[in-house]
């Protein structure tokens, strides 16, 4: 273990660079894995209504750039990464507050979601700047479009060791080279940017078919 400057213990890198993987991964792991495998080990993408408003509200984040607001130092599109997690990305926004404190802000074109991806994905981002800068990161903000607000994430031991427990499943998911079956959900499936690559509904049945079919030859 490694400490930081504020004396807190920094588990040593687990990874190389070569072994990194794309941060957003663990947003798409923790949404659906056979999302992130669709993406991350077969490189598929399609793009709906969704995915494209979110890339053009993205855009305005995404020119490296800073200026100060109230006294605070915005820097866009920073670039980051974590050795210990085998993450790299970007983070949308990382504001440097006057008190020392440093706040990364994700900004998400719809509503916040009912399930917490985005968070693990913002926590993923504190991790990494927390070991690029070798300092502690107690809160983030998602911004959100519908309605415009941004909310509030606190870097709690219970995210942060989802967030551990993400990264870790990401790489193992994406060694294996496996895409997981679809485990369709109604609600989660229809928001989804693959639903008409990855036909859930239909493979469902289709596997099933096939167990039935085996179990059938198994007894005769
Ligand atoms: S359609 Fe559903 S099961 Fe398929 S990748 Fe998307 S969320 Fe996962």
């Amino acid at each position: 273990m490694n400490t930081d400057s504020h004396g807190q213990r920094q588990p040593l890198a687990r990874y190389s660079d070569s072994e990194l993987l794309p941060l957003s991964a663990v947003q798409h792991y923790v949404f659906c894995p056979r999302q992130c495998a669709l993406i991350h080990i077969e490189h598929q993408w399609s793009e709906n209504r969704i995915t494209a408003e979110g890339r053009a509200m993205h855009d305005r984040v995404d020119r490296p750039e800073h200026e100060m607001r109230d006294g605070v130092r915005m820097e866009y599109a920073v670039p980051i990464r974590s050795l210990r997690l085998g993450l790299v990305g970007k983070a949308d926004v990382v504001e440097f507050h006057p008190d020392g404190s440093i706040l990364p802000v994700e900004h998400k074109r719809g509503r916040p979601k009912p399930d917490h991806c985005d968070w693990v994905q913002l926590c993923a981002q504190a991790i990494c700047l927390e070991e690029m800068l070798s300092t502690r990161i107690e809160e983030g903000a998602m911004f959100y479009g519908q309605p415009r607000r941004r909310q509030r994430v606190v870097f709690t031991p219970e995210l942060r060791a989802e967030t551990e427990n993400t990264a870790r499943a990401v790489h193992e998911l994406i060694l294996s080279g496996n895409t997981p079956l679809p485990d369709y959900d109604r609600k989660k499936c229809a928001a989804c940017s693959l639903l008409d690559i990855c036909m859930p509904k239909k493979r469902q049945r289709v596997s099933k078919y096939l167990a039935d079919t085996f179990s059938e030859d198994d007894k005769s």
